[in-house]
């Protein structure tokens, strides 16, 4: 059986809009709204919330066999305001371990809980070339030194907190998204990219008139960031949970980005055995380019739910991202191999 073919520009549209909300962990609401309207559109899956916020899909069918799930995320780095400086600035308190120096000088929306949002950039406290000379390229990045400039006129704390920023309100770095010749060129495609994987999955399938084999959960996380998203939200009567979450493109790794990975092992320990190979025997029968790749500092989704007592196989497939966690790069040719990917894998028994 062939697989349904994809519509590349409903893919991109779709995987636009969603890497241009803002959803840095513990503020992903507005992403997961966008994504349960998107999936309300197919009246063949059944969606809910957790307590914990993360949306469930569910896609039920006719089988003897057991349920299987699958899961992305949809929280990305980010920060939070962690002190209003006397001149006005704010200090940050990370959200995921995103790496100053990978942010300094991008815009950021200020989500103050007591107004609106206000738009300003990160800058080390030693910017300007005009007044600290080299000794601003010395400045070391690190949650001392960086700083947010609010595009507002304020020189205070107390017009600072006049603008309604409080302590704790929600800080997002731009994305930059380009897409150009086949690339994708945007912060959080971790896991932005996986999560068009699967709506673009479902969506070919239902427009195909398809079914998966056996019923399938869909989670979407919005805490994998932090380490614990999935840890919650997959019913025990599943027996199988693919964790759809991006490949590491980089030296000494096999995985690039015109290729669909199947991780063997990350920090977490390796995956199951037996689900890995099922993975490796549909890409080979449907010709999906792949590959198989060792991650040395990455922790998933799916080993979250293992860790919280989930007893089920357990794999890891998706895309060859580039420069993850800094300025990430997909291509095409990836993100279609893992579409690929995923239907092959619902269609199968
Ligand atoms: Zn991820």
């Amino acid at each position: 059986m062939s697989l349904p073919s994809i519509n590349p520009e409903y893919f991109v549209d779709f995987l636009v809009k969603l890497l241009n909300i803002a959803s840095p962990t513990g503020f992903a609401g507005p992403a997961i709204d966008f994504v349960e309207k998107e999936l309300s559109q197919f009246k063949q899956l059944e969606l809910s919330r957790t307590r914990k916020g993360a949306l469930v899909a569910k896609w039920e069918v006719n089988s003897d066999l057991p349920p299987i799930a699958l899961t992305a995320h949809v929280d990305t780095l980010g920060a939070v305001v962690k002190e209003i400086k006397s001149n006005g600035r704010l200090k940050l308190s990370r959200i995921g371990g995103i790496q100053w120096n990978t942010v300094e000088t991008e815009g950021v929306w200020v989500f103050a809980s007591k107004g609106e949002k206000i738009r300003g950039s990160v800058l080390i406290d030693t910017a300007s070339g005009h007044v600290h000379g080299a000794a601003g390229s010395e400045t070391k990045r690190n949650d001392e030194h960086m700083e947010v400039r609010l595009d507002a006129r304020t020189t205070s704390e107390k017009e600072t907190r006049a603008l309604g920023i409080n302590i704790g309100d929600c800080v997002a770095f731009d994305p930059r998204v380009e897409v150009t010749n086949g690339f994708i060129r945007s912060r959080f495609l971790d896991d932005k990219a996986c999560m068009a994987n699967i709506v673009a999955a479902v969506k070919s399938m239902a427009e195909a008139g398809l079914s998966p084999e056996r019923s399938v959960y869909f989670l979407i996380s919005n805490y994998e960031e932090v380490g614990h998203g999935a840890s919650t939200g997959i019913p025990s009567e599943v027996a199988e949970l693919v964790t759809v979450d991006m490949a590491v493109v980089g030296a000494g790794q096999e995985s690039d980005e015109f290729s669909a990975t199947l991780c063997i092992k990350d920090s977490g320990g390796p995956y199951h055995f037996g689900l890995n190979n099922k993975m490796r025997a549909l890409a080979e029968k449907h010709n999906i380019p792949y590959k198989t790749d060792v991650y040395p500092f990455y922790g998933s989704d799916g080993e979250a739910f293992w860790r919280a007592g989930g007893d089920v196989a357990l794999a890891l497939i998706g895309p060859g991202i580039d420069a993850s966690h800094n300025y990430e790069r997909a291509h095409m040719d990836g993100l279609v191999a893992t579409t690929n990917w995923i239907m092959a894998y619902l269609l199968s028994d």
